[in-house]
């Protein structure tokens, strides 16, 4: 995904450094998130930041580095020195995003029009030698592990030294700092990391492959940077991880995401948390207290089940069954109220049959989550499942992906149904642009990027604010708001 945002964002310095020049920032311009800063420049860069929360967090700390070093961030590539590509290698259409970015800024370079390209990431990680094998004309590569290097490669680059340059690094047993980052989510809401690389062995996935093992962000160091954040606007603070659960383990012996969660809950300024990536282990009743006894963790989780079927899941390598799992989500409904779950599915796995699939079908129907994303299996060369017998055929993965759609579409409309007349906070991220009046905001019903939206109208509503409204319409997947309350 490219990170497209509309409003001001700007630096996210530790409270002890003052703030460098005014910055403002520009709209969207082609497909790029880009931003204009103001001020003395060591040089001018466009910056592309593709894939998931996690790499967005890398991506703000590679921009707050390269911001504090003198160097100043163009809208349009076309008037910068260098490009960073900041790629996602996580599955096969994110793969092709990422080639396509790279590509387009190549282009530019072979026309004159850039100096060179700075290719960083996930995808840089995983491929590193095939991808300069395919586009020699990338002038340096920078793994997960580099990023912290990213000024050193711009300096090497304008300092016109030609020879290609790797900057690839051992997974560090102690999770990169995260503080200093030039935001580029809306000034009001940010990711938190709280660690890096997953333990997990799940066949499908090679993140574990290009972000290392699973280390704990100590959590003084994780409530810094909340801190930090706070002070900086932040109102919703979204809490990621490869596997948020197993917060704690390496680094203190046990799983410690209710005791973080307690901590964060005292960061002034914050007025919603929200959990994303939970794997459906280490859920324990003292997480699922801190959640129900909290005022600002908002009752939504994000939970990741893949599947459901236990053959399945055995294939997978998912370490829990369907019945762990129905008894989790049976504790999680009971004891939580108002609870919205997202979660994903992964179709046409290896072997997964027919009768497998419908088993997925009706426990979604039966399940009713409120939020559910559907993949199709994407085959990974370097992942175990690859090596598993009965690859399903492509037009089979892409007709049980569009069923099991719209079995959850049902589910989705009627939830959506049922909330009108109900009132709830919505956080404002943004002006409608295609209808004066209108704004967009959120509910905690919905993390940003993955879920709907609510389009609410009303008086003095502003970006960041949280206002109450009443729903009075749907739309889809959306719903449509009435403030019935003065924003805050
Ligand atoms: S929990 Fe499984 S799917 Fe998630 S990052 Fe870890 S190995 Fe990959």
């Amino acid at each position: 995904m490219v990170r497209r945002h509309q409003t001001p964002n700007r630096l996210c310095l530790p409270p002890d450094l003052a703030p460098l020049s005014d910055s403002f920032f520009l709209p969207v311009s082609d497909t790029f998130t880009t931003k204009l800063a103001r001020g003395a420049s060591k040089g001018r860069y466009a910056f592309i930041s593709l894939g998931c929360p996690k790499n967005t967090v890398d991506s703000e700390r590679m921009l707050g580095l390269l911001r504090l070093d003198g160097y100043e961030m163009v809208d349009d590539p076309r008037k910068a020195d260098f490009a960073v590509v900041n790629t996602c290698g996580f599955i096969e259409a994110a793969r092709q995003e990422s080639f396509a970015a790279i590509d387009e800024m190549l282009d530019l370079k072979r026309r004159g029009k850039l100096r060179g390209v700075i290719v960083s990431g996930c995808l840089a990680e995983r491929q590193r030698e095939a991808l300069l094998e395919s586009r020699p004309q990338i002038d340096h590569l920078v793994g997960v592990f580099g990023r912290e290097q990213v000024t050193k490669v711009a300096d090497r680059l304008l300092g016109g030294l030609e020879e290609q340059r790797m900057v690839f690094n051992p997974a560090p047993t102690h999770p990169l700092p995260d503080t200093a980052r030039m935001r580029i989510t809306p000034r009001h809401f940010a990711f938190l990391k709280i660690s890096e690389g997953c333990d997990r062995l799940c066949t499908f996935c090679a993140i574990p492959k290009m972000r290392g093992k699973h280390y704990t962000k100590p959590m003084e160091e994780v409530i810094t940077e909340a801190r930090e954040l706070a002070a900086d606007g932040v109102r919703e603070l979204v809490i990621v991880a490869q596997d948020t659960t197993y917060y704690g383990l390496d680094l203190y012996g046990e799983p410690r995401l209710a005791t973080l969660l307690r901590e964060l809950e005292r960061v002034e300024g914050l007025d919603w948390i929200r959990l994303m990536y939970f794997y459906p282990m280490y859920v324990s009743d003292e997480l699922i207290d801190t959640i129900v006894a909290s005022k600002r963790i908002v009752p939504y989780i994000d939970m990741p089940l893949q599947h459901i079927n236990d053959r399945m899941l055995r294939r997978m390598q998912r370490r829990v069954n369907r019945a762990e799992t129905e008894e989790l989500l049976r504790r999680l409904r009971n004891r939580v109220p108002n609870l919205v779950l997202r979660t994903t599915a992964i179709v046409g796995f290896p072997g997964e049959t027919d009768e497998e699939f419908d088993e997925l079908c009706d426990f979604v129907a039966e399940q009713r989550f409120e939020r559910l994303g559907v993949f199709t299996y994407s085959f990974e060369p370097d992942t175990p499942a690859a090596r598993l017998s009965e690859q399903v055929p492509e037009d089979v993965m892409n007709d049980r992906r569009d069923r099991l759609m719209e079995v959850q579409q049902q589910v989705a409309f009627e939830w959506n149904e049922n909330q009108v007349g109900n009132q709830v906070d919505v956080l404002i991220d943004a002006a409608e642009p295609a209808q004066e009046g209108v704004w967009i905001g959120r509910s905690y019903a919905d993390a940003p990027d993955v879920d709907g939206v609510v389009y609410v109208t009303g008086e003095n509503l502003r970006i960041g604010a949280i206002v109450p409204c009443e729903i009075v319409a749907t739309s889809g997947y959306d719903l449509a708001a009435a403030a019935i309350g003065e924003p805050r």
